[in-house]
């Protein structure tokens, strides 16, 4: 892996060579979240816009020259990447805007963004010949590990919450993985799989944990812009819970600036829900990440449920170093988004891919977007995986089904006389 320079520690800068530790910066415990460096002069020999301009391949691993894994190193079957980019004029008139696209990752192979990292976190367990893999999730980490794992026969631990939604914890156990419903939150299952891979040694793909998982997730701005003719978005919007996807895409950024292959960094806005808010709090009011408490964490959109965001320093760096913002949307509003953002551009998406949108609808309203910017909006995360949230959503919204019996008479009650 010789375009790869270093690991190097966010929080004391130290820096490691890639095999001299597991995952973090041995100096802080669970904390010392490390940075994969490349070597951008040796991947830009290795890869340019042309040479992606001949390759058909439409997966993440076009990219391969610029992950963290070896140019030979087999991939699983499942085809991860290359999810739409829709242009949401009617959503964009709406709000008095011009240019916003739609990222639409609810279509990657196990319904969620985190395809793109759990595709990374399987190539690196084989690498290292890991028996067993595991990951603490909201469910849709878990699902795409799940998924990935299932189609290379790797097998695998999950540790989810309970309350986790039932299409999530279906997915789990339909791809054959050992299934731990922690009666706890989501932090509470992150710290005990962590103690379990610990104790047998398991091989982790936990988000902020492992350093790799940025690495894929960056895979959908490279998308983005490769899609934009390698013309830059000016503002992106992302859902935050953790905050790996939205470091992931500010890296990938950083990647191409570094390259040269797109010549501004956009402005990313985090958008959090109100009720799990510990980055918006902390990005308003100047707060020392490294040392406020873990918040309160209940909303309606579950994958951005989390009291202590494990990548905070990542998803500070994000907003902070692109002159970007966070928002806060209460549950109604993503909730509201979710048929707003289905009716506006035909993308069904779970809460929590709806609050990136219902983050650009506030946004929109206070001035924090102008009328002339290109504006991409990530949907995270499919409708399906959470009915029961789009069911409420709809029935707010006063959407009812006709109940009828089966006769002509009664669609004419209804519909009128042709
Ligand atoms: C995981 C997830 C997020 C948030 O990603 P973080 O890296 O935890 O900030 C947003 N939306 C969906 C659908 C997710 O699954
Ligand atoms: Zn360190």
């Amino acid at each position: 892996m010789d375009h790869i320079k270093h690991l190097k520690c966010l929080i004391c800068g130290k820096e490691y060579a890639p095999d001299e530790i597991e995952y973090i910066c041995p100096d802080h415990g669970n904390e010392g979240i490390v940075d994969v460096c490349y070597d951008y002069e040796l991947i830009g020999k290795r890869i340019s816009r042309e040479s992606l301009a001949q390759n058909p391949d439409t997966t993440i691993w076009r990219y391969k020259a610029l992950l963290p894994v070896e140019a030979d190193a087999p991939v699983p079957p499942l085809t991860v990447g290359g999810t739409p980019l829709y242009q949401a004029d009617r959503l964009a008139a709406g709000l008095g805007l011009k240019y916003v696209w739609v990222k639409d990752d609810g279509r990657l192979p196990t319904a969620s963004f985190k395809d793109r990292a759990s595709a990374v976190a399987v190539v690196k367990a084989q690498e290292k010949g890991a028996d067993i893999i595991t990951t603490a999730s909201t469910g849709n980490a878990a699902a795409a590990l799940a998924g990935l794992c299932a189609s290379i026969e790797q097998p695998n631990v999950i540790f989810v919450p309970e309350a986790a939604p039932q299409a999530k914890i279906a997915q789990l156990l339909v791809f054959g993985s050992t299934v731990m419903l922690v009666k706890g939150t989501y932090d509470d299952a992150f710290e005990l799989c962590l103690e379990t891979a610990a104790e047998y040694g398991w091989y982790n793909r936990n988000t902020a944990y492992n350093p790799y998982m940025t690495e894929g997730k960056k895979t959908a701005v490279y998308e983005i812009c490769e899609q934009l003719g390698w013309n830059a978005p000016d503002v992106i919007f992302v859902s935050v819970g953790d905050g790996c996807i939205i470091g992931g895409l500010h890296k990938g950024l950083k990647d191409l600036l570094a390259l040269g292959w797109i010549d501004k960094m956009p402005r990313i806005i985090g958008v959090q829900a109100a009720g799990s808010s510990y980055m918006y709090q902390a990005w308003k009011n100047n707060e020392d990440i490294l040392t406020k408490p873990p918040g309160p964490s209940a909303t309606v959109a579950d994958s951005i449920s989390a009291g202590l965001p494990r990548d905070r320093i990542k998803a500070l760096a994000a907003v902070t170093e692109t002159n970007g913002a966070y928002v806060s949307v209460t549950d109604d509003e993503i909730l509201e988004a979710v048929p707003a953002l289905a009716r506006g551009c035909g993308v069904f998406a779970e809460p929590a891919g709806a609050a990136a949108y219902a983050g650009l609808v506030k946004a929109a309203a206070q001035g924090l977007v102008n009328p002339n910017e290109r504006i991409v909006v990530l949907n995270t995360g499919n409708g399906l995986k959470d009915v029961a949230s789009a069911m409420k959503a709809v029935e707010m919204g006063g959407k009812r089904p006709f109940h009828i019996e089966p006769t002509l008479e009664e669609v004419k009650k209804i519909i009128g006389n042709a």
